[in-house]
């Protein structure tokens, strides 16, 4: 089976910023979790380079806008390496295949009838580069992103008839199960996109004149392709969909597109129009995530309060930022963050919780057994119902993964430690040893047990780290090559022969 996700591309007039860090991160976790579960994954991400504020922030460094999008797009792979971000692909807009299936994909919409041209006059966002309805200015009659007075502007321009499929888009987006219906998540967002589908479509500018840093409409090179729909391009066009590549017969449609809830509209109404018009199919599901402050404070350079993926990195390393990134809220709702939040997690689920419970096992199994791996009978360990206690929680994940609920996935990883952590107060393990309890064995293979059950759900969210507990309580194969479908009991456990010690116990998080 295959599965295809995507995050959306990042415009360049940007660098990389805990922003798209978050959906990037996201991606990557539900990648690695399809990649252990055998599925054939296309993990793609990529970089948005046209327009005019492109041109605009060239021109402010004395660079060529390629110059510019070079050095960008380069901050953001090595962000993505710097994260342990494995992606299959990167795709770029001003790559000659981004271009070509551009002009093929606006070929074929225009042969398709649904492209026209027509002088319009409307109010016009620089900033956003897209004309704004009345309702979308705020009470000061601003763009609500950019807090600037639109200006009036008028442009004859390629118009694509939108309108045309708002009963086919309103009967595809209501019901995922139909055959090519789009499922839309989390439910309150699809409400909202269906509530404005039913107020009716309004056909859409795809063009403007005279914008030098673009790509020209393939009928007519005066103009060139608007960048929103050269951007939602990027999710065929990296696939070889011109080139009549197999990875487009194999990979597409889309199993997952994550975006933000600003570009929902994007990816739910007008990408769909587009695919229809074109007699290409439809992407299965679309998540919106929600948007967070920072301190309660949107983020902002001006505040000068933005956080970049180095800067988390270099408080606490790298999969602990992956892990705090989707820790603090549900992926699908807004939320806050802040240093000090951030750090108090880590504290408390890091280092005190996973952390500890590592170390003390360890410690107990190199004090008590000279680092030998205790063996127990299958059948024949008291505690095993502890052990399958924590087997039932991580199983609840398995829906928690396709449901994009990571807050809640990490909230039963640390269920499941709280068990074991349980198991060391109520049995006392250093009061057995006193008395030479026999027992003393089977509660530290059960602790082995659950710490090698937590780590193969913790790999999706820190690939390093977990690989590390793997090894350290003894398991030989690769963390990555397991496969956690079947879980239901320990059998995907394998410990060494009684002969072979673990190795000392080590900090995987030191205390901030
Ligand atoms: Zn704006």
């Amino acid at each position: 089976m295959k599965y295809y996700i995507t995050t959306p591309i990042y415009y360049v007039n940007d660098v990389p910023h805990i922003g798209h860090a978050y959906t990037t991160i996201a991606a990557d976790a539900l990648a690695r979790w399809n990649k252990m579960h055998k599925k054939d994954v296309f993990f793609l991400t990529g970089t948005d380079e046209h327009g005019a504020k492109i041109m605009q922030a060239a021109q402010k460094k004395g660079q060529s806008p390629k110059e510019f999008c070079d050095s960008v797009s380069a901050q953001f792979r090595d962000a993505w390496s710097s994260l342990d971000i494995e992606y299959d692909g990167f795709i770029r807009t001003t790559d000659p295949l981004h271009e070509a299936a551009v002009r093929q994909l606006l070929t074929k919409l225009n042969e398709a009838g649904d492209i026209y041209k027509k002088k319009y006059e409307g109010m016009y966002c620089v900033q956003c580069e897209k004309f704004l309805m009345p309702g979308d200015l705020n009470e000061d009659l601003c763009c609500p992103d950019h807090k600037q007075k639109p200006v009036t502007h008028s442009e004859e321009n390629y118009f694509f008839r939108l309108s045309k499929y708002q009963d086919k888009l309103l009967e595809l987006l209501s019901d995922p199960a139909k055959a090519g219906g789009i499922g839309i998540y989390p439910d309150g967002r699809r409400n909202e996109i269906l509530g404005k589908l039913k107020l009716g479509l309004e056909d859409i500018s795809i063009s403007r004149a005279k914008l030098e840093w673009g790509i020209p409409l393939p009928f007519d090179n005066t103009q060139t392709v608007y960048v929103w729909v050269d951007a939602l391009i990027n999710y065929i066009s990296a696939l070889g969909y011109t080139a009549g590549d197999k990875k487009f017969k194999t990979y597409w449609p889309a199993d997952l597109h994550l975006v933000g809830k600003d570009i929902l509209w994007f990816h739910s109404v007008i990408w769909p129009a587009m695919l229809l018009s074109c007699g290409i199919e439809l992407p299965r599901r679309i998540f919106a995530h929600g948007f967070f402050t920072i301190d309660k404070q949107k983020m902002s350079k001006t505040i000068g309060n933005v956080i970049s993926p180095a800067q988390l990195i270099e408080r606490f390393g790298v999969d602990a930022s992956r892990y705090l990134a989707l820790a603090l809220f549900p992926f699908g709702a807004d939320g806050d963050i802040s240093w000090d939040a951030l750090t108090e997690r880590y504290n408390i689920d890091l280092a005190n919780n996973i952390g500890n419970l590592l170390s003390r096992t360890i410690t107990m199994v190199g004090k008590y057994f000279t680092f030998e791996v205790p063996r127990v009978e299958a059948g024949k360990n008291p505690y095993a119902p502890k052990v399958q206690a924590a087997i039932d929680v991580l199983r609840e994940t398995n829906e928690l993964f396709t449901a994009c609920e990571f807050s809640r996935i990490l909230e039963k990883i640390q269920e499941a430690v709280d068990i074991a952590n349980e198991l060391v107060e109520t049995t006392a393990p250093w009061k057995m040893a006193k008395e030479k309890n026999p027992d003393l064995e089977k509660v530290l293979f059960s602790l082995l047990q659950i710490l090698g059950l937590i780590t193969v759900y913790l790999y999706p969210f820190m690939p390093k780290t977990a690989q590390k507990i793997w090894q350290a309580i003894g398991q030989k194969d690769k963390l990555a090559g397991v496969d956690p479908s079947g879980l239901k009991d320990v059998s995907m456990l394998t410990f060494p022969s009684a002969k072979e010690k673990l190795g000392p116990s080590q900090i995987l998080f030191p205390r901030i």
